[in-house]
């Protein structure tokens, strides 16, 4: 049996920076993956699915740790924002802020580069199975080398990186902090293709070499949204996400069959400026299909020996699913954490709590209202969306919702859009009604519990607090 401080389980982005933080403060450090070397951070066999869109700011908290300087090829194309169009197109919110569009796989490369630079030790070509439990602790992990021998790891603390799918956390003993399962409702299924292709004429509704774009359309990605973003050259990445429960209603009211399939192929070819579509098929990457989950982070995020980090603990913005920002912060959060927990001789669920309360505060504590957000949009079709976003919402409040900042929507706002004879005030009721939510679970996680002991109790409130909500908006796509 092999002994290390840490092993950190998947070797994608949460894993690759959780290796370096905790080898760079000084432990030794076992990153798997089943992956070969040369295709590291591949998701699945369909590649390095990912729209792969990330603000600057997320690569800058990672250059502050560590002194990388990302540059092409990792970095494909600098974008100055985001247009998120409404169904009709007639309306569009800009979300400001540089943003770099990257190609995965070598920034997967640099991130690895990074954590073996810092002192970790990696195995490729390692399945990981489960995790070892002991007393109630994990231990180790069990798994398969490259050889399919089967292996036990041991470790004082285990980071589970192994993404959505993970055979870590879903494989915890039955315990109040962690979930081992996420509800059907709360996943996006998602798909992305990667093509060259010619522009048949300028419309920056559907293609912008500067920006982002996303479409909201209940129609052709119910329950979620499709994206057009630019990369380099003449090439572009383009996907939609769904909710499953949407789809199927959105089915039986319109008497269709569409699955994902279907959808993300109708999807390119009603694009009307992306001509000559050929599939940018490098490292069979070119399509690729995969789940995103779109609720809070566990409420949880550590157990005792236990540490997630990234997808596998569900930490995808769930209005955007954006993943990438968080899965990095969260990975440098755990290294370090991990570290001081072990130089503390203390690795129970109680010595690594420090790591809920710093994580809840770099990222966290917006996404329990996001989530209210995202089902609130769920519930709304197509035409209440073209009026909502005509009528309700500025540019800027919609902005402040996004990032999980609160704008003021209040009683006298309503007033003016009964004057205004703003005819669909029930939707407008419910945007107030979860403005008021985000509200309320936004207090809630400012006073997250700095220890286990107050954990039961809040989380008992947030769960009551969302269930309402949820309650309240159910999928309703046309
Ligand atoms: C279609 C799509 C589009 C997206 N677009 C964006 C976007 O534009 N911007 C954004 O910010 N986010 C986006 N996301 C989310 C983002 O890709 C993820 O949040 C991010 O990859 C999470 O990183 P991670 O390190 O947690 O997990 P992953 O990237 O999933 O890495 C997990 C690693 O663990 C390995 N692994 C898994 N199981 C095992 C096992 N049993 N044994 C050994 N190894 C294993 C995997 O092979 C992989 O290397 C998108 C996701 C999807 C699916």
């Amino acid at each position: 049996m092999d002994n290390y401080d840490v092993i950190v389980a998947g070797a994608g982005l949460a894993g690759c920076l959780a290796a370096a933080s905790a080898a760079k403060n000084g432990m030794k450090v076992l990153l798997l993956d089943r992956n070969k070397e040369s295709e590291v951070g591949k998701k699945t066999n369909w590649g390095w699915v990912c729209g792969e869109a990330v603000a600057s700011e997320h690569l800058d908290f990672v250059k502050s740790k560590f002194n990388i300087n990302f540059k092409y090829p990792e970095i494909e194309l600098k974008v100055d924002g985001i247009f998120a169009l409404s169904p009709d197109l007639q309306h569009r919110y800009r979300f400001d802020g540089e943003g770099y569009v990257l190609d995965r796989p070598s920034f997967q490369h640099r991130l690895l580069e990074c954590a073996l630079a810092s002192g970790a030790e990696y195995q490729q070509e390692f399945e990981v199975e489960s995790p070892i439990i002991e007393n109630n602790f994990v231990v180790g992990l069990s798994g398969k080398d490259k050889a399919k021998a089967h292996k036990d790891l041991r470790a004082k603390v285990v980071i589970d990186a192994l993404g959505v799918a993970t055979a870590l956390r879903r494989k915890l003993p039955e315990n109040p902090y962690v979930d081992r399962e996420v509800d059907v409702s709360d996943l996006e299924a998602t798909g992305r293709y990667l093509y060259e292709f010619d522009l048949d004429h300028e419309d920056l509704n559907f293609f912008d070499p500067k920006s982002a774009l996303i479409h909201l359309d209940q129609n052709i990605a119910p329950g979620g949204y499709g994206w057009v973003f630019p990369k380099e050259k003449n090439m572009v990445n383009i996907g939609i996400g769904v909710q499953m429960e949407s789809l199927n209603i959105r089915n039986k009211k319109l008497n269709k069959k569409d699955t994902l399939h279907t959808l993300m192929d109708e999807y390119v070819k009603r694009n009307p400026v992306l001509k000559n579509l050929r599939l940018y098929n490098k490292n069979n990457n070119g399509k690729g299909y995969w789940s995103v989950a779109v609720r809070r982070q566990m409420e949880s995020i550590v157990f005792n020996g236990y540490m997630g980090a990234g997808d596998s603990v569900a930490m995808p913005n769930p209005l955007s699913a954006g993943g990438i920002g968080s899965a990095m912060i969260a990975g440098i959060l755990a290294g370090e954490h991990a570290a001081s927990a072990i130089s503390s001789k203390d690795v129970s669920l109680k010595g690594l709590w420090k790591y809920n309360v710093d994580y809840n505060r770099a990222y966290g504590k917006k996404t329990a209202g996001l989530e209210v957000l995202r089902v609130y949009l769920q519930s709304l079709n197509n035409d209440t969306i073209n009026y909502g976003m005509k009528t309700f919402l500025t540019t800027k409040e919609a902005v402040d919702l996004s990032y999980g900042r609160v704008p003021e929507l209040s009683a006298a706002a309503k007033v003016k859009m009964v004057l205004k004879g703003a005819s669909n005030i029930g939707a407008f009721n419910d945007l107030l009604y979860a403005v008021k939510k985000m509200k309320e679970l936004n207090a809630l996680y400012t006073k997250y519990p700095e220890t286990p002991e107050g954990f039961a109790v809040w989380r008992e409130t947030v769960e009551s607090s969302m269930k309402e909500a949820k309650e309240r908006f159910k999928p309703n796509p046309v």
